[in-house]
């Protein structure tokens, strides 16, 4: 029970401890974090109106980056307020930014379908992004974009308070961790973000591209549900 778990080994532990009716599987080695209890601290409620007031007072309108001029909507993001668990992205796409919500398009739907087969709805998660505006063409958003939209994902982080978070992507991943990492080394193994335990994973664009390694973002995921104290499906 106390031997570490390589990478390698990890479904196959879950398929044996699943197989054994046991849910509870000692994470990997390494890993100092621990189960978080969740806090009781604002009612959804009010975590709501918090983020409302954010957006309202802070967000709406912003012209902190260049990317104010090529947006069409601000993607704050969306989910229940009081989420145990948030989804975190790199910037919204071109559905995104027509819609004004984030993970709609393809990605979203691959998103929306590791969702639902966690056992979850997208209403009971929260999904946002580094960046809240589209950069043009798709790319990255730059250095400079990230340093000026932060604070505002770092303020809705804070009042959700989630118990985990699902960092979807280099950009998302090495901005939270602040490390320049690959995201196919970090993934896998919980590290943490202000206290909060960050599993980083594969961005769904990436998947799209490269199917395979869906099962790799699977068993992530499943660390994941089981840090949260979650059935496995
Ligand atoms: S990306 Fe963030 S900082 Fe830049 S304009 Fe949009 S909301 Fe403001």
């Amino acid at each position: 029970m106390g031997e570490p778990v390589s990478k390698v080994d990890i479904k196959h532990v879950f398929e044996f401890y699943r197989a054994m009716g046991i849910l509870e599987v000692p994470l990997k080695a390494g890993a100092e974090i621990k189960r978080p209890s969740k806090k009781q601290e604002l009612s959804a409620g009010e975590k709501g109106a918090a983020l409302e007031k954010l957006f309202r007072e802070e967000i709406e309108g912003c012209t902190g980056c260049k990317l104010s001029a090529g947006r069409t909507n601000i993607v704050f993001g969306e989910g229940n307020p009081s989420a145990r668990l948030m989804f975190i992205g790199e910037a919204p796409g071109g559905e995104e930014d027509k819609l004004g919500r984030p993970f709609v398009g393809r990605a979203g739907q691959l998103l929306t379908n590791l969702i639902i087969k966690l056992g979850l709805k997208r209403e009971d998660v929260f999904i946002a992004n580094i960046a809240k505006c589209r950069p043009e063409g798709n790319r990255d958003p730059e250095e400079d974009e990230i340093s000026a939209c932060i604070p505002f994902l770092k303020k809705q982080i804070g009042i959700i308070s989630p118990e985990a978070i699902m960092a979807l992507g280099r950009v998302s991943a090495q901005t939270l961790l602040g490390t320049t990492v690959q995201i196919s080394r970090l993934r896998g193994t919980f590290s943490s973000f202000e206290g909060i335990p960050v599993m980083p994973t594969f961005h769904p664009s990436y998947l799209l591209r490269n199917p395979g390694d869906k099962k790799l973002t699977w068993e992530d995921a499943l660390q994941v549900l089981l840090l949260l104290g979650m059935k496995a499906p």
